[in-house]
């Protein structure tokens, strides 16, 4: 950005990721491509917002995929979107000041233009701005809804969760305890159970490349398993389901093992468990519940400041790192949220 006598010039230059094309099975970086564009100051009622960190999430790999979903998917050619925390550098808005750190869906670039009606400003001081994508963000209300509302949890219910070390899993975990839950995390490596038992404060956890997936948890719930947070889809799935108590409850969340399947992946064969042990298995959306965005934040504001929630980042530098992060989601390289520093 250049600046005339303490004025910012109204152009910038930006760097944006695009999708260059529809990834088959796990995406490589030839499926990427970063590109300059120009963009000129803000208009009346506009803002400009210079990006701090941008979110690299599982659900971006369903909208590289061309199909109708939830969600549209991405064009080709173009930027992607996502989670982003920013700061206004130029301002012809009322409700915006130059310096406000703003929360938008404008990733996967270094500078964007809004009228400020998908921006939320966000407080610097209760927590690092990137937490808004993190612990106080998107996947922090997942795990907060999906836990107390879809699988309404009870004390002293067996909870099992699965991607337990990232950033949706490790809250989950967390809150459960908060709620008097015995918890069992399963995650991709050694380091990731060692945080999950030593700081998260889970009563099990298990390494699902090292150990046998259905032979650990079954030794890890004597009692069985009353609700199971399903982040993984696939074999966690089917080796959760044989373990569920009667009248238990699965949250399902998201099947980040089936994301890059380029065949349908196979269901799970005892399906039929949810008859027998009059099983509830729940879908959920976190963005049909930001009705309880402001009830979350409070409550895990004060769980972070007596010091019973605690989140990990992993963070890659630069707009040009952003095809790789996104990428690294899909091999366990991420303890805790996934975010990239613009
Ligand atoms: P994470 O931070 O958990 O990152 C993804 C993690 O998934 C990786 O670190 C890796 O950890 C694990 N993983 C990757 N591939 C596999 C695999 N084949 N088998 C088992 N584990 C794998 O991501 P999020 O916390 O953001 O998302 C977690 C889940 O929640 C995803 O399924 C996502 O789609 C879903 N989600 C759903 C939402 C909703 O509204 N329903 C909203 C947000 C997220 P490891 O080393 O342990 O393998």
């Amino acid at each position: 950005m250049s600046q005339i006598a303490g004025r910012i010039t109204p152009r910038v230059v930006s760097r944006e990721v695009r999708l260059k094309r529809r990834p088959v099975g796990v995406p490589t970086p030839d499926d990427f491509e970063l590109a300059e564009v120009t963009l000129e100051g803000p208009a009346e009622g506009e803002i400009l917002v210079r990006n701090l960190f941008m979110s690299v999430d599982p659900y971006m790999r369903g909208r590289m995929i061309d199909r109708k979903s939830y969600v549209p998917p991405f064009e080709l050619d173009e930027a992607m979107t996502g989670g982003c925390v920013g700061v206004v550098e130029a301002s012809r808005h009322e409700r915006f000041n130059v310096g406000d750190h703003v929360l938008g869906m404008h990733g996967w670039r270094e500078y964007w233009l809004s009228d400020g009606a998908d921006v939320q400003t966000v407080d610097p001081h209760l927590a690092p701005v990137q937490a808004y994508l993190g612990v106080l963000g998107m996947p922090g209300l997942t795990a907060y809804v999906g836990l107390l509302e879809i699988g309404a949890i009870e004390q002293g219910d067996t909870v099992f969760v699965s991607g337990a070390a990232g950033a949706v899993g490790s809250v989950a975990c967390q809150i459960a305890k908060i709620r008097g839950c015995r918890v069992i995390g399963s995650a991709g490596s050694a380091a990731k159970t060692d945080w999950l038992l030593q700081t998260a404060g889970v009563d099990a956890a298990i390494d699902y490349k090292l150990e046998n997936l259905r032979a650990a948890l079954a030794g890890a719930c004597p009692d069985g398993i009353d609700v199971y947070f399903d982040n993984v889809g696939g074999d966690h799935l089917e080796a959760a389901l044989d373990l569920m108590n009667t009248r238990g409850r699965i949250v399902a969340c998201g099947s980040i093992s089936t994301y890059n399947a380029t065949e349908p992946p196979p269901g799970p064969r005892n399906l039929f468990r949810v008859v027998t042990n009059r099983l509830t298995m729940r879908g959920f959306i976190v963005t049909d519940h930001w009705d309880r965005f402001g009830a979350f934040v409070r409550d895990a504001s004060g769980w972070i400041g007596s010091g019973q929630l605690r989140w990990e980042e992993t963070i890659h530098e630069g707009i040009e790192s952003a095809p790789e992060a996104f990428m690294g989601l899909f091999a366990g390289e991420n303890l805790g949220k996934m975010l990239v520093r613009l």
